[in-house]
């Protein structure tokens, strides 16, 4: 009894593999379309200088899908990066987020994520220059977001590209900073302008003297190589306070703002203004 149990549970959980699978399917035929039928929009997460100072925002993409509702980036972004979809969205994400920057107060900066295949494609440094001037959005207002996965291959034309970018003005942010390989090599490399702590080490930052001891050090060692520091999902007053304490440059999370859609920003500024008032 307890085998053929066995074999049904089997068989259940190979059909949900498989209606899984054919969700995936199905969802990457349907990437193809999205971009054409403008499924795609952006919402914005302020960025924030402690205690409370809006310094900008950072475009976050998301897929209306017609049937299936919201998906989030975690799930598409790699989709559309393996059917080489991936540099033509970001393309359009770049686009839009400058061009959303021009309508907000000209200090703010705007942060894009940037994938590898749309970091490797060719000319896109022209590319981005190209849409800064499109949209009348200062270079230096635009902040290109990358992990330490766009940076593991092809390394000499990387440096070439976060040089150009440099050059330009913009400002280069390593995302997700101890994740991944965390090979301290890069920070040596590459002129990043800022780090972003992942919030892996932020969520228990209360409780675990680890992860205090790893993002003071994180602290430590961007400020002695001249880069800024943002901690990212910073969810409490009490993380923020923390991070404030120990010279911690920006903070983004839900406790500080969630990602919005642009028609409530007007909003969350005059909000935002009265709590540091008070
Ligand atoms: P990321 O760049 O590290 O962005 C931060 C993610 O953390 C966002 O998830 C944001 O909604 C979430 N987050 C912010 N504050 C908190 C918090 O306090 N707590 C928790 N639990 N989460 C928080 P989202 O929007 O789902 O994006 C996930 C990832 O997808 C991004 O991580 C980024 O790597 C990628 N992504 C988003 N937009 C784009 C894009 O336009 N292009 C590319 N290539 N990747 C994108
Ligand atoms: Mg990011
Ligand atoms: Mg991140
Ligand atoms: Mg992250």
């Amino acid at each position: 009894a307890a085998k053929k149990e066995g074999r049904g549970r089997a068989k259940t959980f190979s059909r949900s593999m498989l209606i899984v699978l054919e969700q995936r399917e199905m969802l990457r035929r349907s990437l193809r379309t999205a971009l054409r039928e403008n499924q795609f929009s952006i919402e914005y997460q302020p960025l924030v200088k402690p205690p409370f100072t809006i310094v900008g925002f950072e475009a976050l993409v998301r897929w209306r899908h017609p049937l299936v509702g919201i998906i989030p980036p975690n799930v598409f972004v790699p989709m559309a990066e393996s059917d080489g979809l991936m540099s033509e969205i970001g393309q359009w994400v770049l686009e839009q987020a400058c061009r959303q920057a021009t309508t907000w107060p000209s200090h703010f900066t705007v942060a894009v994520n940037l994938s590898p295949a749309q970091f490797l494609h060719d000319g896109f440094t022209d590319r981005v220059s190209q849409t800064l001037d499109m949209v009348g959005l200062r270079a230096d207002r635009l902040e290109l977001e990358v992990t330490e996965s766009v940076l593991l291959e092809k390394t000499t034309n990387n440096l070439d590209t976060l040089n150009t970018l440099n050059v330009l003005g913009i400002q280069i942010s390593l995302d997700d900073f101890g994740t991944y390989y965390s090979s301290l090599s890069y920070l040596k490399n590459f002129p990043f302008d800022t780090i972003k702590i992942d919030r892996y080490f932020i969520k228990d930052l209360e409780n675990d003297e680890k992860s205090q001891v790893i993002v003071r050090s994180i602290i430590a060692l961007a400020h002695g190589l001249g880069m800024a520091v943002t901690a990212e999902g910073v969810e409490t007053r009490a993380q923020a306070l923390w991070l404030e304490r120990e010279g911690c440059d920006r903070l983004q999370g839900y406790f500080l703002g969630v990602p919005m859609p642009p028609n409530a920003i007007d909003a969350y500024l005059r909000q935002s203004s009265s709590m540091e008032v008070s």
